[in-house]
């Protein structure tokens, strides 16, 4: 892809910093402004690459500079006497709201290609669904591990599984005359690594990440482009490029639940700190069990719930007219 294309389909502060050339800090008075690329908004903030400002703000442009490089700066202060001052209001002029619309138009007019990412989020929320269920039940049926694994992967800290054994009493003595440790009682005890818990992402998972996928589809699908002022435009456009990723990073967590509830993962999760039936019941875990428990407690209101409920009648109405208005567009643009 080239660099435009990237610039497009930026659609968080994180990708904005890896765009090929990113340059974090940007001294105005000592590099030029080669040209305005594109506009961003983001849900979060992030800080104008300008030294001379810095604002934090969640709607700016990405720009590049005569060197080369890539940078993000605020769409309002590009344009003071002490930053990039005149240039930068005729680059601005140049991705004009018309040029916007021309360009984000083509991808929110393509049915097909929005369809492709309604099946992306429609898949994603199928497997993350069902992965939930799992989880769920398994928190429910080994609080201890959830809770560990949970806190762990919410800190950031590692999965890493120790055994506590007892040193014999020669190996104390050695250890001790080699001068590793002072006394016996500091020496008595050593950790054996067991290995680290694979697929914690699963504990990513939760209702509202995955129900939203479904939402957002209904939502970015029942849109009229053609109707929109450019913010809200811009809004779609980049929510076309976020669905996608975020449906991506649900399936990833799913993949990740597979290797969480493997075998061999479930031994080593039940050396952490349980009851021994707790052991020995997650020794023995299967997907079939997990599968058994979620549908014995159903819960009230789920998303299949909601899910099976037929399209009403206002949305029926809304999808004739968008697509009414999009065979228009189609005829329109020939
Ligand atoms: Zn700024």
């Amino acid at each position: 892809m080239d660099l435009d294309q990237l610039c497009r389909a930026v659609s968080s502060p994180a990708a904005l910093k890896n765009l090929p050339g990113y340059v974090e800090k940007v001294n105005p008075a000592l590099i030029g402004l080669r040209r305005v690329i594109w506009p961003y908004s983001f849900r979060s903030e992030i800080h104008c690459a300008l030294t001379n400002c810095g604002a934090r703000h969640k709607s700016g442009v990405m720009i590049e500079l005569e060197d080369g490089t890539v940078s993000n700066i605020g769409h309002i202060c590009g344009a003071d006497a002490d930053k990039y001052s005149t240039k930068f209001s005729e680059e601005m002029l140049k991705m004009s709201a018309s040029r916007l619309r021309e360009a984000m138009l083509p991808l929110l007019l393509d049915r097909v290609a929005l369809q492709k990412i309604e099946q992306q989020a429609r898949a994603a929320y199928h497997a993350g669904e069902q992965w939930l269920r799992r989880r769920l039940a398994f928190s429910a049926l080994f609080p201890d591990a959830a809770k560990e694994v949970e806190r762990r992967y919410s800190s950031g800290s590692s999965m890493r599984v120790v055994d506590i054994v007892e040193r014999g009493a020669a190996e104390i003595s050695e250890l001790i005359a080699s001068g590793q440790f002072r006394n016996r009682a500091e020496a008595r005890y050593k950790e054996i690594d067991k290995g680290a818990i694979r697929g914690a992402s699963v504990m990513s998972l939760s209702e509202p990440r995955i129900s939203s996928l479904w939402r957002r589809a209904d939502a970015l699908l029942a849109a009229d482009p053609l109707a929109l002022e450019i913010a809200a435009l811009q809004r779609l456009f980049t929510e076309a490029n976020q669905l996608p990723h975020d449906a991506l990073q649900v399936m990833k967590a799913c993949e990740a639940a597979q290797g969480f509830f493997a075998p061999e993962n479930c031994k080593l999760m039940a050396m952490l700190p349980m009851p021994q039936t707790a052991k020995d019941a997650l020794m023995e875990l299967t997907l079939g069990r997990l599968d058994g428990y979620a549908t014995r407690r159903p819960q009230k209101n789920t998303v299949d719930e909601r899910l099976a409920r037929p399209i009403s009648k206002k949305q029926r109405d809304l999808q004739k007219r968008l697509e009414a208005t999009l065979r228009e567009a189609k005829r329109f643009a020939k």
